[in-house]
C-alpha cells in the first residue's frame, strides 16, 4: 500500500533532503502536494518528477510562471496563502513541515486537523504555539514527530522510557560560525561570514541563527514545548564536532547519547519511517578515525539569545510567539544590511521588554498567536527603523 505524503517547503534544504529519500523509494509514496515560494523551477521540476497532484507557491505573483513550468504535466498549480492552506487540508498520511519561519504554523495546524502525521522541522510552530499544536494533535488523533536533529535524538533516547525518570535533557550546539571569534569583533560580522556553517549545510536563515545561537534558543523552547519538561531540566552544551546531537540523563545516572553524522536525512528518515527503522543513505561514523569529541559550556555573553530563551520559557504564554517574530524581523534587518550582527539580540530583548503583558498572557488560540506575532513584528520594525535611521 502506498503512503500519501506532502512536503511543505519542498524547495528548501529540509525539503530537498526529504525528496531525496522519497525519490529513492518512489513506489512506496503517493505525493499529494509540494510547496515552495520563490524557487519555481525547483518546485515544478520536483512536482513533475514525483508526479505530485499539486504544486503551490506561497508567492501569488508567481502563479503564471508555475503554471507555465507545469504545463502538460498534469500537476495542478496554485499560489498564495489560501492555496497553502487548501493543500494542507488535502487528505494525507504524512506531512513534512519545512517552511521556514512562523509562515509554517497554519499549514501545520491544518495538517494536524486532518489527522496526519506531521514531521516537524519548522521549530517556529512549536515556539509560537506549542501547547496549541500538541492539543490539536491529541484532539484529531494526529501525530507530531520531531525532525530537528536534537529533538529527534531526544525522542529516540526516550523511546520506552518513563519521563519521571528523566533528570535532564542536553541539546548540543556546534557554536556556529563565530564560536571562536574574539567577542569585540562580533559586531562587525558580515552577512557572508554569518551565512557559512562549519558543519551543517542548511538554509541561510537557520545558518545565521546558528551563528547567533538564536537557533539553539528556539530549540530550547522547542524542547520545553515538545517534551513538556521544566526549563530547569534543559541544558545546552557546545560540541563543535556536531556528532552527538542530544543526550538524556536519567535518575540512575545513565546518560543516553544519540551519535550520528551531521546529515539531516537521518532525522528526516527516522520521522518518515517511524515507528520502524529502515536503511538510510547516511554515512556510518568511524569513531576511531574521528578520535576525539570535545565539549564546552555555552557562553551567554557571546550568545545572549540563550538568556533570552530562558526568559521566554519563564514567562510562558505567548512569549514564544513574540520572541520568534522579533527574531525573524531582526534577522531580516541583518540580511537586508540595516542591522549589525549583535543588534539582532538587542532588538529581540527590547521587543520582549516592551511587550504588552495582555498579548503574552492571552489564551493560546491561533488568533491570539497571530495577533502577538503581528504586534511583535510591528514593534521590531519601529525599533529597527530608529536604529537604521
Ligand atoms: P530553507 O530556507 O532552505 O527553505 C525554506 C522553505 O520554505 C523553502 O521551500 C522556501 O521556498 C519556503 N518558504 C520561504 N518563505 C516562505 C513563506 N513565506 N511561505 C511559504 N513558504 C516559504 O530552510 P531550511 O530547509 O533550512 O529550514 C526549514 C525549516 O526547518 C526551518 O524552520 C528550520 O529552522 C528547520 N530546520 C532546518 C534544518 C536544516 O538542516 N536546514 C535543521 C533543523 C530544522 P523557496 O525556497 O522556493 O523560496
Amino acid at each position: 500500500m502506498t503512503r500519501r505524503v506532502s512536503i511543505f517547503g519542498a524547495t528548501g534544504s529540509i525539503g530537498q533532503n526529504t525528496i531525496d529519500l522519497i525519490a529513492r523509494d518512489r513506489d512506496v509514496y503517493d505525493v499529494v502536494a509540494l510547496t515552495g515560494s520563490s524557487n519555481i523551477y525547483q518546485l515544478a521540476w520536483d512536482a513533475k518528477q514525483l508526479k505530485a497532484d499539486l504544486a503551490v507557491t506561497a508567492d501569488p505573483m508567481r502563479l503564471d510562471e508555475l503554471r507555465a513550468a507545469l504545463s502538460g504535466s498534469g500537476v495542478e498549480a496554485a499560489a498564495g496563502q489560501d492555496a497553502l492552506i487548501e493543500a494542507a487540508q488535502r487528505p494525507t498520511d504524512w506531512v513534512m513541515s519545512a517552511i521556514v519561519g512562523a509562515a509554517g504554523l497554519q499549514p501545520g495546524i491544518c495538517a494536524l486537523e486532518q489527522g496526519a502525521t506531521l514531521a516537524l522541522a519548522n521549530k517556529e510552530s512549536l515556539v509560537c504555539a506549542g501547547s496549541l499544536m500538541l492539543s490539536m494533535a491529541k484532539q484529531h488523533g494526529a501525530r507530531l514527530l520531531p525532525v530537528d536533529s536534537e529533538h529527534s535524538a531526544v525522542f529516540q533516547a526516550l523511546a520506552g522510557e518513563d519521563m519521571d525518570a528523566v533528570e535532564r535533557i542536553i541539546i548540543t550546539a556546534s557554536g556556529g560560525a563565530f564560536r571562536d571569534w574574539p567577542l569585540e569583533e562580533l559586531a562587525q560580522a558580515t552577512l557572508a561570514q554569518a551565512s557559512s556553517h562549519p558543519n551543517w549545510d542548511m538554509g541561510q536563515r537557520i545558518t545565521i541563527d546558528s551563528a547567533s545561537m538564536f537557533n539553539k534558543a528556539l530549540e530550547l523552547i522547542e524542547t520545553r514545548e515538545y517534551f513538556e519538561v521544566s526549563p530547569k531540566k534543559i541544558e545546552v552544551l557546545v560540541h563543535p564536532e556536531s556528532m552527538i546531537h542530544a543526550m538524556v540523563g536519567f535518575n540512575d545516572g545513565a546518560l543516553m547519547a544519540h551519535v550520528g553524522p551531521p546529515d539531516m536525512r537521518h532525522a528526516i528518515g527516522y520521522a518518515l519511517n517511524w515507528p520502524t527503522r529502515r536503511t538510510l543513505p547516511v554515512e556510518r561514523l568511524d569513531l576511531a578515525a574521528i578520535g576525539a569529541l570535545t565539549f564546552r559550556a555555552p557562553d551567554e555573553i557571546r550568545w545572549p539569545a540563550l538568556r533570552l530563551a530562558r526568559e521566554v520559557m519563564e514567562r510562558g504564554g505567548l512569549a514564544g510567539a513574540v520572541f520568534n517574530a522579533a527574531k525573524e524581523m531582526a534577522l531580516d534587518g541583518f540580511i537586508d544590511g540595516n542591522l549589525g550582527f549583535t543588534h539582532m539580540a538587542e532588538i529581540v530583548d527590547e521587543v520582549l521588554n516592551a511587550s504588552d503583558p495582555s498579548h503574552i498572557d492571552a489564551q493560546m488560540t491561533l488568533d491570539n498567536v497571530l495577533a502577538a506575532d503581528h504586534m511583535a513584528r510591528q514593534a521590531a520594525k519601529n525599533i529597527i527603523e530608529q536604529k537604521a535611521g
